[in-house]
């Protein structure tokens, strides 16, 4: 690997709209502590001195928007792209990936929904496929336990089983990945899409898509102040821990 490939590039999948948090504008733009969630995200990754290059997937309609957002927080200093975001998760994640150089070997993709992830997680997730693996996840423990049920929305559902708590991780990002195995998967999985489905259930993070197609993915430890802001609640949180954190730098 040469010293450009051993640094990461991060794409940060931004335009998912956001519903469970109600009615306002798309999630990413959505501030916390007077700053867009996307920024902090943003800034999150930037702060890594593993991370060269950050490429944000922005809602289709709001490429220019997002470009002179980030502009007006301080981040043109840094080298961050802004490519127009897909209808699916899946899909903005696969057009950030495209808009990166191709010597960059190693890549992160990071929910704008995560803006307080510190930068321990991210250097910890790069350093973790720099010295070897091919998709790596940050993970912590669950406090709750978990049960499977057969899904009968608004009415009581039998449950299936109690899958032993010990062995359960919640996943977090960013995740780590090799470059050309992720994007094979993506490849792999638009051709699945393209052939008409294979009726498994999305996968809801890019590891998922590593695991499907037989490649091994690690866990690393995550952080609990890396939490995904997805309904009201997580924006109290998310501003009680930001809070927190500007108290202490003030000392
Ligand atoms: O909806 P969910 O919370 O799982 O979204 C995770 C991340 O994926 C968010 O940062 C969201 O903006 C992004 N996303 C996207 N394109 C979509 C849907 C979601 O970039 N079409």
């Amino acid at each position: 690997m040469n010293a450009s490939a051993a640094v990461a590039a991060a794409v940060v999948p931004a335009a998912g709209r956001g519903e469970r948090l109600g009615p306002g504008a798309p999630k990413a733009l959505r501030e916390l502590g007077g700053v867009p969630l996307l920024v902090h995200a943003v800034r999150a990754l930037a702060r890594s001195r593993a991370v060269g290059l950050v490429v944000v997937a922005a809602p289709a309609d709001g490429v220019a928007e997002v470009v002179a957002l980030l502009d007006s927080h301080g981040l043109d200093g840094k080298d961050i792209r802004v490519v127009a975001g897909g209808a699916t998760r899946q899909e903005s994640v696969r057009l950030g990936l495209a808009a990166i150089p191709e010597d960059v070997e190693i890549v992160l993709v990071h929910d704008a929904a995560r803006p307080l992830v510190p930068v321990e997680v991210v250097d910890a997730v790069a350093a973790a496929v720099r010295a070897g693996a091919v998709a790596v996840v940050p993970a912590v423990p669950l406090a709750d336990t978990v049960k499977r049920v057969e899904s009968n929305p608004g009415g009581p559902e039998p449950v299936l089983d109690t899958p032993d708590r010990a062995t359960l991780r919640a996943v977090q990002t960013p995740q780590g990945f090799d470059r050309a195995t992720l994007a094979e998967v993506h490849a792999k999985a638009l051709a699945e899409e393209a052939a008409g489905g294979t009726g498994v259930p999305p996968v809801t993070d890019d590891a998922g898509l590593v695991e499907r197609f037989g490649g091994r993915v690690v866990v690393v430890p995550g952080h609990e102040e890396a939490f995904k802001v997805t309904r009201p609640l997580d924006l109290v949180l998310a501003e009680a821990v930001l809070a927190r954190r500007r108290a202490a730098d003030a000392y």
